[in-house]
C-alpha cells in the first residue's frame, strides 16, 4: 500500500518500482511528427460481403467492438516473426481512424471535429483461435491481440485527406490482390462508428479505431509480404519472417 500511495503523490519517476513503458508512437505521413497511441478499438463485421464470407447474416445490428492492446501496434515496413500459436494467420485490410479530440455521446454530424486523421491498417488475426473462441463462446482477445497484430501505415492529418467515406481499399500479398473493396461499402460509416463508440466509452486523444474489413480475408504464410492500400493514404506493409 505504501508504494501505491507514493505512486499517486509523486509526479517524478523516482518512485516507480519498474521502468514505465515507453509510449507507442506511430509515424505521421510526410513529416517528422509522431502520433501517440492511447488505445486501439476495432469494429467487427462492418462490410456485408465479409460478414457473409464468415457465415453470418449482415443484418443491421448495432456495431460491436473489440480491443487490441496498445503495444500490438507497429508501423508499416516491419519484418515480424511469424506469430506463434496459429496455423491460420489472416490479413484484414482496414481504414484506421485516429482520434484527436476526445468526447462522449458525440452525434454523427459532429464527429469530423474529433478526427485527427486516417491511416491504412492490417488487423492481423489468428483465425483458428478466433473460430475456437466463437465455438466456445469465449472472448477474441488472444485471436486478435497478439504481438505485432496491428499494422498501421503512416497517419495522415484529416485536413490533408479527401472524402474518406469512399475510395478503394485493397490488400496485396506479393503480386496477388486478395481484398478489393470500397470504403462506401461499410455497413456503419466512420461517423456512426465514432458516435456509437463514444456512447460506450469516453473517447480520448490518441485512440485509434480500426473500422472493419471488406471481403476476401485469407491466409498469410512465412516469407510473404502483405500490403494494405487505401486511396489517398500511404500503404501499410508487413513482412512475415
Ligand atoms: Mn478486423
Amino acid at each position: 500500500m505504501h508504494v501505491a500511495v507514493r505512486w499517486f503523490k509523486n509526479t517524478g519517476m523516482e518512485n516507480l518500482v519498474l521502468p514505465a513503458p515507453a509510449p507507442v508512437l506511430l509515424p505521421v505521413s510526410g513529416s517528422d511528427g509522431l502520433f501517440p497511441v492511447r488505445r486501439i478499438f476495432c469494429v467487427g463485421r462492418n462490410y456485408a460481403e465479409h460478414a457473409r464470407e464468415m457465415g453470418l447474416d449482415p443484418e443491421k445490428k448495432k456495431p460491436f467492438f473489440f480491443n487490441k492492446p496498445v503495444d500490438t501496434a507497429i508501423p508499416s515496413g516491419r519484418t515480424i516473426p511469424f506469430p506463434v500459436a496459429t496455423e491460420n494467420l489472416h490479413h484484414e485490410a482496414e481504414l484506421v481512424v485516429a482520434i484527436g479530440t476526445g468526447g462522449m455521446d458525440i452525434a454523427p454530424e459532429d464527429t469530423a471535429t474529433h478526427i485527427w486523421g486516417y491511416a491504412a491498417g492490417n488487423d492481423l488475426t489468428r483465425r483458428d483461435l478466433q473460430a475456437q473462441a466463437k465455438e466456445d463462446r469465449r472472448p477474441w482477445c488472444m485471436a486478435k491481440g497478439f504481438d505485432n497484430s496491428a499494422v498501421i501505415g503512416p497517419l495522415k492529418p484529416a485536413t490533408e485527406c479527401g472524402d474518406m467515406t469512399r475510395g478503394a481499399i485493397r490488400c496485396h500479398v506479393g503480386d496477388d490482390v486478395r481484398q478489393d473493396g470500397d470504403l462506401s461499402e461499410m455497413i456503419w460509416p466512420t461517423a456512426n462508428i465514432i458516435s456509437f463508440l463514444s456512447g460506450l466509452v469516453t473517447l480520448q486523444p490518441g485512440d485509434l479505431i480500426m473500422t472493419g474489413t471488406p471481403a476476401g480475408v485469407g491466409q498469410l504464410h512465412a516469407g510473404e509480404t502483405c500490403t494494405i492500400s487505401i486511396d489517398g493514404l500511404d500503404s501499410a506493409t508487413v513482412t512475415l519472417a
